[in-house]
């Protein structure tokens, strides 16, 4: 990403200006990441229900953890004592935290209202909280107070505060701290959030800087800065004219966007930022939404939905997504998907998988979230080999015509 001895490396090959879609390959103290890569959300420094070694398995290359959760609970220094969340969660690979921004603001004074790609504007105003929801943090100029949610103890971050957190935590990769606004805020509290933002990541660089001169016996962190302004395209870009020239080592495209404006607005980020440096597109959700990201030149993004939608027991095939407690799976012993090589599918038969969770055994869980994690692997390896082949057009659009092409999935 940036020249210095342990720093990250971007590898990008350009394919023919044609769209940005792009291979390539970020290095890190940890192992490589073959780009474009889904990274799984291992949220609290463990992915819900899987075991990393299976991730490994399966053929994750990288995980990010929320540095906001894991500095409440155990604490950032518990992790910078045990050797940094690589080696506290038995992960040998790549990781990442995010600033624990979305999670203050999302938990705090966006508690309630819409952060949702999918859904639109709400129609709350720039102070209001949801009925019946108590204020859980105050932006100012210089950071956030917010509560546990937890435990409702009160917690200050700022800048320099994430950076400490984050750097105690360790991962390859962090994020600077950014104030996240919602779809409801106006225009006016956009620009006043985005010229705070541009000072946060001036001041996270410095701080970012300090720390890594102090800890030099530390492998090398990667900072990333984090693009918000929302659906305006001048915001947007003028974000990424002001964090390009702050030596960050990559960037991440953060803000709740609107399903419909996903690709747009993340091409203007992609055009407007260095070339050489690694995009990651934050807490995406969809098969869809991750070519939309792919196509417009990002490179890493992470997503929880694999898992999430494993736990309520809906599984992903070529042919769309289903859900295994169907009683027409009562008696169907073939796997998930006759072409998946996970561990699951090469195991397990469907009508183990609805007992599993018509039984309510946890085992379910595990289960299907390796298959959903594996799938979504697979199509972004798909993607990338796609890529480099001269034929991500034809993946792409045959991939979606069949998962989105039927309303009776694979069964
Ligand atoms: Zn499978």
């Amino acid at each position: 990403m940036r020249d210095g001895k342990g720093v990250p490396e971007a590898r990008i090959r350009e394919n023919g200006g044609q769209f940005q879609a792009r291979t390539g390959t970020i290095t890190t103290p940890h192992g490589q990441i073959q780009t474009p890569a889904f990274i799984p959300v291992a949220t609290q420094a463990a992915m819900k229900a899987v075991l990393p070694e299976s991730m490994a398995a399966e053929g994750a290359q990288a995980m990010l953890a929320n540095a906001y959760h894991l500095f409440l609970e155990p604490g950032d220094d518990v992790l910078d004592e045990a050797g940094g969340l690589s080696t506290f969660m038995n992960w040998p690979g790549p990781t990442f935290t995010d600033s624990g921004g979305f999670q203050v603001m999302s938990l705090g004074s966006g508690l309630g209202k819409v952060i949702d790609m999918s859904t639109g504007a709400s129609p709350l105003g720039d102070s209001q909280m949801a009925p019946g929801q108590k204020r859980m943090a105050r932006v100012d100029d210089d950071g956030v107070w917010f509560r546990s949610y937890l435990n409702g103890d009160l917690h200050r971050f700022t800048p320099e505060v994430s950076m400490r957190v984050q750097h105690n935590i360790g991962a390859d990769i962090m994020f600077a701290f950014d104030e996240l606004t919602t779809l409801h805020n106006t225009r006016a509290y956009q620009e006043v959030a985005l010229e705070r933002t541009r000072k946060w990541a001036l001041r996270c660089v410095s701080e970012h800087h300090r720390l890594t001169q102090e800890r030099a016996h530390k492998p090398y962190q990667a900072l990333f800065g984090v693009i918000q302004g929302a659906q305006y395209e001048d915001l947007r870009r003028q974000a990424c004219r002001d964090l390009s020239g702050m030596g960050f080592d990559g960037f991440g495209i953060g803000g709740a966007l609107e399903k419909s404006q996903l690709g747009t607005i993340v091409r203007w980020c992609t055009e407007e930022l260095p070339e050489n440096t690694p995009k990651h597109l934050l807490g995406i959700s969809e098969p869809d939404d991750i070519f939309t990201a792919i196509d417009n030149g990002v490179d890493t993004f992470d997503c929880v939905s694999p898992t999430r939608v494993a736990r309520s027991s809906a599984v992903y095939s070529p042919t769309g997504r289903f859900n295994l407690t169907n009683i027409r799976f009562k008696r169907d012993f073939t796997p998930i998907s006759d072409t998946c090589p996970c561990y699951t599918c090469t195991h397990y038969t469907r009508a183990y998988l609805r007992h599993l969770f018509k039984s309510k055994e946890r085992n379910a869980a595990t289960l299907a979230s390796i298959h959903n994690e594996r799938f979504v692997l697979d199509l972004v390896a798909g993607a990338r080999a796609a890529i480099d082949d001269g034929t991500y057009f034809e993946y792409r659009d045959e991939f979606l015509g069949s998962y989105y092409g039927t309303t009776q999935p694979n069964i």
